[in-house]
């Protein structure tokens, strides 16, 4: 199945999204708990959207996309011999910003098939798989989200007669964007995603990862921090 991967930009490098109460509940319940054992959820918003979500906690700076053209006219003027390079790292470190990164996310778009993201995906209809992380950029009200390196695959078909990418791939993000809205998540708390006491036993759990999956590493015979069933939270939304 051949893939198409982005030479020029498709979608922008980030969008204004939520805040999300739901989730940002969640994600602070599970850092409370503790950091190093942060589950991975998989959600499915429409029989051919799936989305996984980690929370995250890592702080970075970088250029913000509204302030790279001011860094690309920097790095054309060190291109040119106007510029040192010690001059270009400091005035561009000016122009960079904090930002949180909340979530680590994937993105299955276009197969009803799919429900995994840690196995290779069958040959079959197409569709788009698309990385992404939710961030908090210091100071600023809302989250954003910044899509990572998207791939188009054409599917079984192949590429003759497929849509563009310029068409699919940012009707795809608009779908995740869509996806990623705090109605979505209004019952997604830590009350309804957490189980305290393994299911099988009884025992306390003291582990996000077994908190989010209900039953203790024992009981379940493994320590995977990824959750073993799909969320459905396509009615949810349609209620
Ligand atoms: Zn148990």
């Amino acid at each position: 199945m051949s893939v198409h991967t982005p030479t020029a930009p498709t979608v922008p490098r980030w969008s204004a999204l939520g805040p999300i109460p739901g989730l940002a509940a969640l994600r602070e319940a599970i850092l409370s708990i503790r950091r190093d054992r942060k589950p991975k959820w998989r959600f499915r918003f429409a029989p051919d959207l799936i989305v996984e979500l980690q929370p995250w906690d890592e702080v970075y700076r970088t250029v913000p996309p509204d302030r790279r053209p001011e860094s690309e006219a920097l790095w054309a003027r060190y291109y040119r011999g106007e510029i040192t390079s010690a001059t270009l790292r400091a005035e561009e470190a000016a122009l960079m910003a904090a930002f949180t990164r909340l979530f680590r996310g994937d993105s299955v778009i276009g197969r009803e098939d799919v429900t995994q993201f840690d196995k290779p995906i069958p040959p079959g209809a197409p569709y788009v798989r698309m990385p992404f992380h939710i961030a908090h950029l210091h100071g600023a009200a809302g989250w954003q989200l910044w899509p990572g390196r998207w791939q188009y695959a054409y599917g079984t078909a192949g590429r003759e007669g497929a849509p563009s990418s310029q068409v699919v791939v940012p009707e795809a993000f608009g779908r995740l964007q869509e996806a990623l809205s705090p109605d979505r998540f209004a019952s997604c708390g830590p009350e309804i995603m957490f189980g305290y006491n393994c299911v099988c036993c009884g025992k306390a759990l003291t582990d996000p990862a077994s908190m989010a999956r209900w039953v203790g590493p024992e009981c379940w015979g493994t320590s995977s921090i990824r959750v073993p069933w799909l969320v459905e939270l396509e009615a949810e939304a349609s209620r």
